[in-house]
Order: structure tokens, then C-alpha cells, then sequence
């Protein structure tokens, strides 16, 4: 059950991270998409605004060059001299002199402006100013209307921007080539700020592919050289700008391909040139991955606690439902109080297992268990103690058995084993006996040492039985044969058990009626005096005369009325009934002392002190005319518990007596403790003496403790003379038995010892 919860609390937590992680990757997945492409856009953007500012560069310089060429009073001397066809070198030089000051007056207030150079209309130089690159491009018709480009200069590379000198009338008059220094535009390429770190910026100039970066110190410097300075491939910086729009790609850089980059590309608007920058891929989208991070944590987080909140609610109800369940379940097939199958359960189990048996043809055997004397425990004890007991008795016979043995409680103190696949029955025998060996060590129950044994009855299919039902009973009915034969012991079913348990049965109604059809009787069996044989008392011994006329002696049927809760009636009956005919004698002229036997469950459970006051008021006997038996056995087993209670009777000025003394194992200090006035001593030490030296030293030894104790001391069972002078020659006081006479109804009894009796035996 705890495995089934474990199972479902994590299966639950699971389902809630998966479907967690994967709405995370649903709302993650666009979100980084969205994020890219903003971060696309954005640099796109800017990337365009950075090559608005280098084309607004370049303009600027062609605005100078405009207004350079534009300048009158020169185009005026220009247009004067080119127009003289006979003008002579002194006058090209006059011109060029006058013009050299006036135009580096007018590039002074550009600085980046560092050369000039102004050519007549044939191409041929007319004034050179500052720095001018040697080696010069041809420049055709077309180029020279505003063309912007990149030169090499010795120190670097200048950018050379053409513009042509026009008469007022717009006649060509030659042209200027002006050549701006690197600071401007490297000055704005080297701006780690704009792309982030890492970011490189190449300018692309017309008549391509020249790539510029900016440099250390502002110079320009072919992008080649810088790449290959690092060790990079330059193939791809180098691709043209052929789409014409700015447009962002991707591209690894080494030969490895793990140095991956993003090449934004943008056309200026100056024709052939072109901004590329190159960032690297980690930095520029690790911002998105960054964000993507934070929202992934709170994500997991937020999982996380929805997993750990489910699984808390989740654990508590799952117990209470399972709980509920394993209770609807478990209190319909296991007992409250020892959690073992119960009856239902376990004939469910049996017949199954009788399936099983009769299916692959093995033997199967039922244990059927009672507990000795449990009765006992629960009544003195108290019904809480004895219920532990029996959960205590439940886990010692669990752990004495095999898993797969099915052992239940029915009820009480009965438990029943089913064993299946046997080799041999004998092999019942063996885990019957291991039954009972478990229960042989005390228990501990509140303090109190319980010694508690069990009688074990078996039966085994198919022999005796093929459904769980008789098979069931018909253990039950070898547990009572064990009970009967000495306890503490198994036995298996016979079908002579079975009769004998039939007559049990029909006993057992039988004397539940016996009282108010008036069936027992009571029988008198004389008390004499040895010396003298003066008869003093009768022993009251109960019979009982069935509807079929068959006179059954108590042996045969006290225990069972113990055993049926009978004996309280029965004890009460015979009591009043005593006392009635010991009154009656008394008021016919024979007064004589009864004894009446008590049951040891009568001094125990019930009102015994009530019951023999009632018994002596009904009948108005006196009480030192009555006088009580309780068995030496139940002497010993219960003395601390009916101590007061005896106590109580002496008190009531009834005397008491110690019956079949000497077959228990009284001590002395126990029996001086006792309030008893009388010994009887158990008929088995007579029968024997004389003769038996063993039995002759018993008898001595108990006159001698008697007489020392200050008790009196009845015989029992004296047979005949010879034991009589026996018992008369140790001193006893007093006897009964067949030699006097046998028990005999009150009428017979009137009849010879009454005071007709008397009188005709004088
Ligand atoms: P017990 O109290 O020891 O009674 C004496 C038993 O010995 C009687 O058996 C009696 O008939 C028998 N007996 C007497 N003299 C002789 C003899 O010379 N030889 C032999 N062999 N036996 C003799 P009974 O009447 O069958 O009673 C048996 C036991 O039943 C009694 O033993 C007593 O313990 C019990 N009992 C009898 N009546 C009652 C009763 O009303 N209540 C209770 N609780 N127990 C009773
Ligand atoms: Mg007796
Ligand atoms: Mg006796």
C-alpha cells in the first residue's frame, strides 16, 4: 500500500515536471524567437544608422569638394586661361601660383582634408597641395563626376573624393581630387560600445573588395592584413555586397567552425561602399540567453513548488483514501482486534485452498485452536487484559507459522490454520506441537506473567472432509477431544470424537433444561466419627436424572456446566436445596452438618457470600451446619483472588473444608493462610492402605499437619474395614466412604440415619 502511494505521488510530481518543462518550452521557444529577432532588428538598425553616419561622412567630403571646385574668382582665372589657346607655361604657372594659396585657404577648414590636387580638363596636374598619392587610378569620363574611393597612400590608405570643376555655363574646366586622412571614419569603426564586445567594423570601399578596419591610432588599415594578423579566414568578410539591403547573416570564421560569428551587412548610399560588422555569435546572443535563463529558473522554481505543493496534498490524501480503503476492505476480512483473517475470511481462503487441493490431489490439514482456561483469565482479570493477551497470542502464533500458512481468528479465544500441501498428516501433528511450544514462555500482559496454553484439534482433507465447512467443525471437534483428554495437547479427528461430541452436545441442552424440569437431585453421603462412628454430616453430591431416565454422576457433567456458564445456577440450586433439607432433618429431630461442593468459578466470578447468605436465610439453617468443600486445585490457582471471599464466607460463621487434599501441591505457609477448619483427604491415598507404604506415609504426614494446624480431617472413599482401623489407628477423626455409606437420596437417607433409623440401627 505504502509502495502504491510512493508510486503515484511520484508519478503525479512527474507528470507536473514534464508538463511543466514542456509549456516551458512551448512559451520559451517563441519567446527566444521573438527576442532573436528583435535583437536582429535592432542591430540591423543599427548597423544602418552606423552606415547613415559614415555615408553622411563621405558627403560631407564631397560637400567640401564641391565647394572647393565651385569657388569663382578660380574657376574665373581657370576658365580665362583655358580659353587663351595660346597660353604659354609662364602663364600655367601664374595661374597654378595664384590658385596654390587660395585653395589651401579654403581646405583649412576641413582637417581631415589632407591633400588636393587640380587637373586642367586634359588630365594633366595643375596644382598639387599636401599629401597626394603617387601612383594614382586612371580616372575615366564618367568616374570623375563625384566618385568617392579609397587610394593607397604611403601611410595607409586616404579616401579620394573627385569632383569636377565647371565653367558658370557648365563647361568642364578640369577637376579636383581631394584626399581625406583616416581619422573621421576610423574613428567611428572603432567603437567597441556600439555591437557589443568583440564587435569588429570593416568598411567596404567601391572597386572592391577593400576592407578597412580602424586600426590602433586611427589609421586605416586593409582588412586583410589585420585578419590574417589574427589568424582568421577573410573569404567571407570579403563577400560582396551583391543584395543591396542590409541584410544579417551567419558564418564561422575558423577552419574548426567553432568561432561563430553574425555578419551584418549594410550598403551606404555612396555607390559600391558598404558597412560589415562582424560579432561574435556567444556575446551577441547570449543576452537573449541570458533572459531566457531567468525565465527558465523562474520556470523551474515555479515547478518546482507546484511538484512539491501536489506531492503534499497529494501524500495526506492518498493516505486518508487508502487508508479508507485498506479499513471498507480490511475490517470485512480481518479481525479488530488481532488484524488476523476472520471467519469469513478465512473459509473464503479454505475453500480456495481445497480447490487448489483437489485440483493437483495434495492433502490439506485445519488446525483448529482453543486456548486452555482463557475463560479464567478474562473473568479474573478483566476483559481489557485478556483482549491484549490475545493479540499477544495472535503475533506469537503468526511468527511461529510459514508466510503462506492462512492462520484467522473466529472469535473468542479460538484460531483456526489452514496448511496446504502436505506430504504426510503427521506432518500437522508436527506444526500443531510447534503451536503449542510457541505458547509455552509466559506473556507479559500489564505487568502480569501469563502462563496461558491451547488445545489443538485437526482434521485433514480429503479424509475427513471436503468443504471448509466440515472440515472446520470437525477440528473443532477434535480441539474439544484434546481439551477432554488433558489439555495443552492436539489431537486429530476420529469419528468416535465426533459421537462423543454429539453427546457433549445433546448434554449440553439437555442440563441447560435440567434445572427448571427439575431434573437434579441431590444425593447424601454420611459423615462418621471414627471413634465411636457417630454420624455427624452428609456430603450433598448432585445427579442428574435425564427425561430417559439415565442417572448421570457429576464427574460427567460439572465440568461441562462450568464450561456453559451453568454452574452458577446450578451451584446456587444445590446450596438452597441443601440447606432446605438440612433444615428439614434438623426440625424432624436429625441434626446433622451438610457439606456442599463449590465450584472454583462459583467462589471467583459470582456472589458466592450473597448467594450462601441467601441460601441460609431461605432455609433459616444455622450456619455452623454448613460447611463449604473447595478442591485443593483451585485452592492453589486462586487462593490471593478468593482469599477475601473465603474470608467472607468464614465470616458468615459456615465452616470451610479443602477437598481431594493432597492430590495438588498446597505448601504449608499457603494452607496456613487459608480459613479452612477441615481437611479431606482425597480418596486415591486410601484406597492403597494398607499396603502401600508410600500412601501410609502420605495419610500419617497429613493427620500429623492437621493436627498441627489445629484442622479437622475427613477420610474420603473408605471401602472397608481393615482401611477403617488403618485410619483409626494414625488417630484420623473422621471418614466417609462406601464401608458407612453410599450417597443415598434424602428419603433413604432419613430412613436410616433419621431418628427412626437411628433408632432401629440401636
Ligand atoms: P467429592 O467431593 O470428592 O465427592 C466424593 C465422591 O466420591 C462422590 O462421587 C462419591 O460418590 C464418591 N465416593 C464416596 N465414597 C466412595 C467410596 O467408598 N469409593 C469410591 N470409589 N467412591 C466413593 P460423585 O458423587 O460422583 O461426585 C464426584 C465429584 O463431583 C465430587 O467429588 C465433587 O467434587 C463433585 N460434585 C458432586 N456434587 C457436586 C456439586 O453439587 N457441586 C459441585 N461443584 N461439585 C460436585
Ligand atoms: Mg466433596
Ligand atoms: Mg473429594
Amino acid at each position: 500500500m505504502k509502495r502504491a502511494q510512493r508510486r503515484i505521488v511520484s508519478l503525479a510530481t512527474l507528470g507536473i515536471l514534464v508538463t511543466g518543462a514542456l509549456v516551458g518550452l512551448a512559451t520559451a521557444w517563441p519567446l527566444y524567437q521573438a527576442h532573436r529577432q528583435g535583437l536582429e532588428t535592432v542591430t540591423l538598425m543599427s548597423a544602418s544608422a552606423q552606415a547613415e553616419s559614415l555615408d553622411h561622412l563621405l558627403a560631407r567630403y564631397r560637400d567640401v569638394a564641391r565647394q572647393i571646385a565651385s569657388r569663382s574668382e578660380l574657376r574665373c582665372r581657370l576658365e580665362t586661361y583655358l580659353e587663351d589657346p595660346a597660353a604659354t607655361g609662364e602663364e600655367r604657372e601664374a595661374l597654378a601660383a595664384f590658385m596654390a594659396p587660395r585653395l589651401v585657404d579654403a581646405m583649412l577648414p576641413s582637417p581631415d582634408l589632407v591633400g588636393l590636387e587640380r587637373r586642367d580638363p586634359a588630365g594633366r596636374p595643375l596644382v598639387t597641395i599636401g599629401r597626394v598619392p603617387d601612383s594614382r587610378p586612371p580616372v575615366d569620363g564618367a568616374e570623375a563626376a563625384g566618385q568617392t574611393r579609397l587610394v593607397p597612400a604611403e601611410e595607409g590608405l586616404l579616401v579620394e573624393v573627385t569632383a569636377p570643376v565647371l565653367s558658370r555655363e557648365g563647361r568642364p574646366l578640369g577637376s579636383d581630387r581631394l584626399y581625406f586622412g583616416p581619422r573621421g571614419i576610423a574613428e567611428m569603426l572603432d567603437d567597441p560600445e556600439r555591437f557589443g564586445e568583440g564587435a569588429r567594423q570593416w568598411l567596404l570601399a567601391p572597386s572592391g573588395p577593400v576592407l578597412l578596419a580602424a586600426g590602433p591610432g586611427g589609421a586605416l588599415v586593409p582588412a586583410e592584413a589585420e585578419a590574417e594578423a589574427d589568424g582568421r579566414r577573410t573569404e567571407r568578410l570579403g563577400e560582396a555586397l551583391a543584395s543591396g539591403r542590409a541584410e544579417l547573416t551567419h558564418a564561422t570564421l575558423d577552419e574548426e567552425g567553432d568561432d561563430a560569428a553574425v555578419l551584418v551587412r549594410v550598403p551606404l548610399a555612396t555607390p559600391g561602399w558598404g558597412l560589415l560588422v562582424q560579432i561574435p555569435a556567444r556575446g551577441f546572443y547570449g543576452v537573449v540567453y541570458h533572459e531566457l535563463l531567468w525565465a527558465a529558473m523562474v520556470v523551474l522554481v515555479l515547478m518546482a513548488l507546484g511538484a512539491l505543493a501536489t506531492a503534499r496534498v497529494i501524500s495526506p490524501l492518498l493516505t486518508r483514501i487508502t487508508d479508507q480503503a485498506g479499513r471498507l476492505r480490511h475490517s470485512a476480512h480481518f479481525d479488530a482486534l488481532t488484524g488476523l483473517p476472520n471467519r469469513a475470511y478465512l473459509n473464503r481462503r479454505l475453500a480456495l485452498a481445497l480447490e487448489r487441493a483437489e485440483e493437483d490431489d495434495s492433502a490439506l490439514a485445519v488446525l483448529f485452536l482453543d486456548l486452555d482456561h482463557f475463560k479464567d483469565i478474562n473473568d479474573s482479570l478483566g476483559h481489557p487484559l485478556g483482549d491484549r493477551l490475545l493479540q499477544a497470542v495472535g503475533r506469537r502464533l503468526r511468527r511461529a507459522v510459514r508466510d503462506e500458512d492462512a492462520l484467522g481468528r473466529l472469535g473468542g479465544d479460538e484460531f483456526v490454520l489452514v496448511l496446504e500441501h502436505l506430504h504426510e498428516p503427521a506432518d500437522a501433528g508436527r506444526v500443531a506441537q510447534k503451536l503449542i511450544d510457541a505458547l509455552l514462555q509466559p506473556f507479559i500482559v500489564d505487568q502480569h506473567e501469563i502462563f496461558i496454553g491451547a488445545s489443538i484439534g485437526i482434521s485433514v482433507s480429503p479424509r475427513d472432509g471436503r468443504d471448509a465447512g466440515e472440515l472446520i467443525q470437525r477440528a473443532d471437534t477434535a480441539m474439544y477431544g484434546a481439551k477432554a483428554l488433558k489439555r495443552n495437547t492436539w489431537m486429530f479427528y476420529t469419528p468416535a470424537l465426533a459421537e462423543a461430541s454429539r453427546e457433549r452436545f445433546t448434554m449440553d441442552t439437555g442440563l441447560r433444561r435440567a434445572l427448571e424440569r427439575q431434573e437434579l437431585v441431590l444425593h447424601y453421603q454420611p459423615q462418621a466419627r471414627v471413634e465411636g462412628s457417630r454420624v455427624f454430616g452428609a456430603e450433598a453430591l448432585v445427579r442428574w436424572t435425564t427425561p430417559e431416565g439415565e442417572v448421570i454422576g457429576p464427574g460427567r457433567f460439572i465440568a461441562l456446566a462450568e464450561e456453559a456458564g451453568l454452574i452458577h445456577h446450578i451451584g446456587r440450586w444445590v446450596l438452597g436445596e441443601a440447606c432446605r433439607q438440612a433444615r428439614e432433618w434438623e426440625l424432624a429431630g436429625l441434626p446433622l452438618r451438610v457439606a456442599v461442593n463449590l465450584s472454583g468459578l462459583q467462589v471467583v466470578q459470582g456472589d458466592i457470600v450473597g448467594d450462601v447468605r441467601d441460601a441460609l436465610e431461605q432455609s433459616g439453617l444455622s450456619p455452623a451446619r454448613l460447611e463449604l468443600e473447595i478442591t485443593e486445585g483451585f485452592v492453589i490457582g486462586h487462593a490471593d483472588e478468593g482469599l477475601e471471599r473465603l474470608n467472607g464466607l468464614r465470616r458468615l460463621g459456615v465452616e470451610l473444608a479443602v477437598d481431594d487434599f493432597g492430590t495438588g501441591y498446597s505448601s504449608l505457609s499457603y494452607l496456613k493462610r487459608l480459613p479452612v477448619q477441615c481437611l479431606k483427604i482425597d480418596r486415591s491415598f486410601i484406597s492403597d492402605v494398607p499396603g502401600d507404604p508410600d500412601d501410609e506415609t502420605i495419610v500419617a504426614a497429613i493427620l500429623s499437619i492437621a493436627e498441627r494446624l489445629g484442622l479437622d480431617v475427613i477420610a474420603e472413599g473408605v471401602e472397608d474395614a481393615t482401611q477403617l482401623d488403618f485410619l483409626r489407628s494414625l488417630g484420623c477423626p473422621a471418614y466417609q466412604g462406601d464401608y458407612l455409606s453410599p450417597p443415598l437420596t434424602a428419603a433413604e437417607f432419613a430412613k436410616r440415619w433419621g431418628t427412626e433409623g437411628l433408632a432401629r440401627e440401636a
